[in-house]
């Protein structure tokens, strides 16, 4: 299994080096990971701190790069009027995989109760699934697209309000995933969540939605900010993943591997 999300030194809110995530795999024969910094531009109140120095980056990293067991990788917060500059940031560089993701809506962090001033459950989560139509129609540098439950994560709603509401919104979702599907871009299943039946049960939702679009592969990523987290939980994604009949997949490269456990 491939850990395909892990935050190491680069990150700027991760407490672990790559040499502390590269132990937890490095004797495992069965495990593989690609780090994934962030890199967010515009990032709201402090614009610089999801950038990172690219050349530093490789400078350091890649004396530990190990092909098909430690790769290098970056996840690249979307946003649709940033689209150029984003998909220009791992060009002329040896990135294995670039990760997209939605971090922000209407520049505001997700993260932030700000993003969600003056709007329903339902209005935001219509929202951030038109945000993340656009993101994906305006990138064409990306290989997977990143914990589509991200928003769950922070929003203010709780209860069954908690969850992403697939029957209410169903056009938006088959629109967003049938774009991602037409693109063969895998859909990452992120672990962070999958310690509540509720996410389990939206996750396995949306990779069924994913398939019966045609959709074929997805990752699993732990996201680990630190060096307990990482594979946390990736058994688990990878038999929600089976059970929706999707491959997990990493990239090498830029190109698609097969696990090798499967
Ligand atoms: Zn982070
Ligand atoms: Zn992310």
């Amino acid at each position: 299994m491939f850990d395909t999300h892990v935050h190491c030194g680069f990150s700027s809110d991760s407490s672990m080096t790559l040499a502390q995530a590269w132990a937890q795999v490095k004797d495992e024969p069965k495990l593989g990971m690609v780090v994934t910094e962030h890199w967010d531009y515009e990032y709201p109140g402090d614009p610089k701190k999801f950038i990172f120095d690219r050349d530093a980056y490789f400078a350091e990293y890649q004396k530990l790069r190990r092909p098909g067991k430690l790769l290098l990788g970056i996840e690249v917060g979307m946003q649709p009027h940033l689209a150029a500059k984003d998909d220009a940031v791992p060009q002329g560089y040896a990135f294995d995989y670039v990760l997209g993701a939605v971090h922000m809506m209407n520049k505001e962090d997700l993260y932030y109760k700000k993003a969600y001033q003056g709007l329903t459950q339902l209005q935001a989560e219509e929202l951030y699934v038109k945000t993340a139509i656009a993101c994906v129609d305006s990138h064409k540098n990306f290989d997977a697209f990143a914990h589509i439950d991200y928003i769950c994560r922070y929003w203010p709603y709780t209860g069954p309000e908690g969850e992403l509401h697939l029957e209410e919104h169903l056009k938006l979702y088959q629109q967003l995933l049938g774009k991602l599907v037409e693109r063969q871009i895998p859909l990452e299943f992120n672990t962070r969540r999958l310690d509540n039946q509720q996410a389990i049960k939206t996750m396995l939702d949306i990779g069924h939605c994913y398939a019966g679009l045609g959709g074929r592969y997805c990752t699993v990523g732990s996201d680990a900010h630190n060096k307990t987290h990482v594979t946390r939980r990736l058994g688990l994604a990878s038999v929600l993943a089976k059970e929706c009949g999707l491959v997990p997949v990493y990239f090498e490269a830029r190109k698609m591997y097969r696990d090798r456990v499967l």
